[in-house]
C-alpha cells in the first residue's frame, strides 16, 4: 500500500505519532508516491537511528565522536559550501590553505614551497600520496631508460587503504610480515623487500592493529644505508592518520616528520585526533618538487587558477572550516592537554586490564597513541569474541580481530581513548569487563569468531 496522502486529510493539530506516516511500516524499496508531514518523517527516521550504536561507546574507532556546540553551529553554517568551488567560496579556499600551512609547520616542514590539500580522510590522502610516489618513480625510471611497469610499495601491517591504493592503481604491495613480538615494521626487515621497483616505503604513525608507532627515523636510516650500498633512493610516506595529531603534542621530541629528509609526504585524518567532525583528512608534501605536476589540475579561482589534487570533485567545506576552528580554539596547548588526558586515561585502563589476570598487554598506551591493545594469555578458558559479545550487552563496542595474515592466529582487542571518552567512562568499561569475566563460563559462550569492524 502506498503512502499517498489524501489532500486535506492531515490535521495540523494531530500528534506526530497519529499522522499517516507514523501508523505505517516505512517504505524500504520504493520511493513513496505521496508526501508526508516533515515532523512525522523526521521522527520516523530518528527512531531508526536509535538502533545504531552509541558512537561514544565505540571504543574501536579513532574517529571524532564528540563535537562542541560551536563546531555544530559552524557545520550548519557551511552546509551549502562546496569546497571545490574556489571561485564562489574563496575564503573557504583560503582557510583550507591556512590549515595546510599550519600542518606543514606542525610537522616541521622547513621548505616554503610546501604543498598539500584537504581530502575526505586519510584514505583519499593515502591514494594521493601513493600516486605521487608512483609518478615520481616512473618519471625517474623512464629518464634512466629503465622499465617502469612493475612498481611495488613496501610496508608493514598497514590499514586497508594501502591495499586499496595498490589494487586500484596497479602497484604490487609488498607487505612485510610482522615479527613475533613486534607491533609494527622493523627497519632491519626492509633490505629483503626493497628493490629498484620500489616507489616508496609507508611508515605508520599509529599502527591500526596495535596503536604503536613505527620508527620512522630508524626506517629512514636503514634506507640511507641501503642507498649507500645500492644507489637506490627510496622515499618514505608517513601514514600519520592518528599520530599526526598526537605525536607533535605528546611526543614532541620524537623525530618522525619532515625533519627526516627521506620523508616525502605525510597524511593525517582531521577527523581522528585532529578532532574535526567526520569527513576531513590532510596530505602534505615536503616540497612542490615531491608532487608531480601531471597530477595537479587547475580550477578557475577568482579569475585565476587554483591547483587541485583530489579524487573527489564536490565535497562539503564545513569539515575544513571546523578543522580550522579547532586548531584556532585549542592551539598547541589545548591539543597537548587533551592528548595528555587521553594518555593518562589509557594508562589507567592498561593497569586495570593487567590486574584482571587473563590478558597480556601488547601496547600499554604509553609512548604512542592513547590506546590499549591486548590479547588473551595462553590457555584462556574463553575467547575474546565471547568478551566482545558480553560487553556489547552494555552497549560497549570493543571488537576482537586477528592480527595481519602472517600472525592471524593471534586475536586481539583494542580500546581507543579519545576526546570525549573520559576516565569515568573508562572505569565503567573496566568494571563491565570484570563483570563479564565472572559471567563467561569455562569454555566460553561460543560467540561467533567474526572479526569486528576496525579501522
Ligand atoms: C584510520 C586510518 C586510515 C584511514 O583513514 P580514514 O580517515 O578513515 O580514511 C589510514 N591509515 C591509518 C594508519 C589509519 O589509522
Amino acid at each position: 500500500m502506498g503512502l499517498h496522502r489524501v489532500r486535506g486529510k492531515i490535521d495540523p493539530l494531530d500528534d506526530v505519532f497519529s499522522m499517516p506516516l507514523s501508523e505505517r511500516v516505512l517504505p524500504k524499496r520504493r520511493v513513496p508516491d505521496g508526501e508526508s508531514d516533515p515532523r512525522s518523517a523526521f521522527e520516523a527516521v530518528r527512531a531508526e537511528l536509535r538502533l545504531d550504536g552509541e558512537s561514544a561507546q565505540n571504543l574501536a574507532t579513532f574517529c571524532t565522536t564528540y563535537s562542541s556546540a560551536e563546531v555544530r553551529e559552524l557545520m550548519a553554517l557551511c552546509l551549502d559550501k562546496n569546497m571545490i568551488d574556489k571561485d564562489e567560496y574563496p575564503q573557504t579556499a583560503e582557510i583550507e590553505a591556512r590549515c595546510v600551512r599550519m600542518l606543514a609547520d606542525l610537522w616541521n616542514c622547513a621548505a616554503d614551497d610546501t604543498v598539500g590539500c584537504s581530502t575526505t580522510g586519510s584514505s583519499e590522502a593515502a591514494m594521493l600520496g601513493g600516486l605521487a610516489l608512483k609518478w615520481r618513480w616512473r618519471k625517474a625510471r623512464r629518464a634512466a631508460g629503465r622499465p617502469a611497469d612493475r612498481p611495488n610499495l613496501v610496508c608493514g601491517p598497514v590499514q586497508v587503504c594501502w591495499e586499496k591504493f595498490c589494487r586500484y592503481f596497479d602497484v604490487e604491495m609488498r607487505q612485510i610480515p610482522l615479527e613475533k613480538g613486534a607491533t609494527g615494521l622493523r627497519p632491519h626487515q626492509l633490505a629483503d623487500h626493497v628493490d629498484e621497483n620500489t616507489i616508496g616505503v609507508v611508515a605508520i604513525l599509529g599502527v591500526t592493529y596495535t596503536c604503536d608507532y613505527e620508527p620512522v627515523a630508524e626506517i629512514a636510516a636503514e634506507l640511507d644505508r641501503l642507498q649507500a650500498r645500492t644507489g637506490l633512493d627510496v622515499p618514505i610516506h608517513v601514514d600519520a592518520a592518528s599520530g599526526g595529531f598526537v605525536a607533535p603534542f605528546l611526543q614532541p621530541n620524537l623525530v618522525w616528520d619532515f625533519r627526516v629528509n627521506r620523508v616525502a609526504s605525510i597524511n593525517a585524518s582531521g577527523h581522528k585526533y585532529g578532532m574535526a567532525p567526520l569527513g576531513v583528512g590532510w596530505a602534505v608534501w615536503a616540497s612542490a618538487e615531491m608532487l608531480p605536476e601531471e597530477l595537479v589540475f587547475d580550477v578557475s579561482y577568482l579569475g585565476g587558477d587554483m591547483p587541485t589534487f583530489a579524487l573527489n570533485f564536490s565535497r562539503p567545506g564545513g569539515e575544513i572550516i571546523a578543522q580550522y576552528y579547532t586548531l584556532l580554539r585549542l592551539g598547541r596547548e589545548g591539543y597537548r592537554k587533551i592528548a595528555q588526558a587521553n594518555a593518562d586515561t589509557a594508562r589507567y585502563l592498561a593497569e586495570r586490564i593487567k590486574a584482571m589476570g587473563p590478558f597480556e598487554l601488547l601496547y600499554d598506551g604509553q609512548g604512542a597513541l592513547p590506546a590499549v591493545s591486548y590479547k588473551l594469555r595462553e590457555g584462556a578458558r574463553f575467547s575474546l569474541y565471547d568478551l566482545s559479545e558480553q560487553l556489547r550487552t552494555r552497549g560497549w563496542q570493543v571488537p576482537s580481530y586477528p592480527l595481519p595474515p602472517d600472525r592471524d592466529d593471534t586475536t586481539i582487542q583494542r580500546v581507543l581513548v579519545r576526546h570525549g571518552v573520559g576516565k569515568d567512562e573508562i572505569s565503567l568499561l573496566a568494571d563491565d569487563m570484570e563483570r563479564a569475566l565472572r559471567r563467561i563460563p569455562d569454555g566460553g559462550t561460543g560467540a561467533p569468531r567474526r572479526p569486528g569492524f576496525h579501522h
